[in-house]
């Protein structure tokens, strides 16, 4: 059986990067992006991803910028359960700015309300910091070169790239075929 990936975002635009790889009844989210920049884009945010996250078995992050994982506290909020792969520079990054972008959201919101110029009333931040702080328990730190499985018998492996600090490209091989996964996003 052959492995199909589906990109929910990074196409049309660079932001929202999220991958979604199936195979043998599993899935693998690879990063886990926001979109950011323009309303109409930032918009998407607010649409129910194609795939349950109750039904995603792991996630495994490039690097830790918000347009890589920002979305990961709306994934855990929406019933995602698996671990989150990463390296352990960018499990550090992320332990800021996950927090640090609900704390932004709330901020928005509560502007947004005050001055009562949102639509939506009240507006809502998309997560708080709170549910920030509450997804990175699944955080998962592994080596730099070292084979690991998120799903049994898939096998990932994490080589150092430039882009920031813990940015890593991902090697991926689900038994039928190989990716590989840029730490600026493309595969
Ligand atoms: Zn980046």
């Amino acid at each position: 059986m052959s492995a199909t990936i589906t990109f929910l975002g990074g196409a049309d635009t660079v932001t929202g990067s999220k991958y979604l790889i199936e195979h043998n009844q599993k899935r693998l989210l690879v990063d886990c992006g926001l979109f950011q920049g323009y309303k109409q884009l930032r918009l998407r945010n607010w649409s129910p991803l194609p795939a349950n996250p109750a039904h995603i078995d792991a996630v495994v992050l490039t690097h830790a910028h918000l347009d890589h994982s920002g979305y990961l506290p709306l994934l855990v909020k929406n019933g995602f359960r698996g671990r989150v792969h990463a390296t352990a520079a960018t499990c550090d990054l992320a332990s800021i700015l996950l927090p640090d972008s609900g704390h932004i959201q709330e901020e928005d919101a509560f502007f947004a309300n005050r001055h009562a110029f949102s639509k939506h009333a009240p507006a809502l931040p998309l997560y708080t910091k709170q549910e920030a702080i509450h997804c990175l328990k699944q955080l998962h730190a592994e080596h730099q070169g070292q084979w690991f499985e998120p799903i049994r018998g898939w096998k990932c492996r994490f080589q150092p790239a430039g882009h920031i600090l813990g940015a890593a490209s991902l090697l991926l091989d689900v038994g039928v075929g190989a990716f590989c996964f840029l730490a600026i996003g493309s595969p």
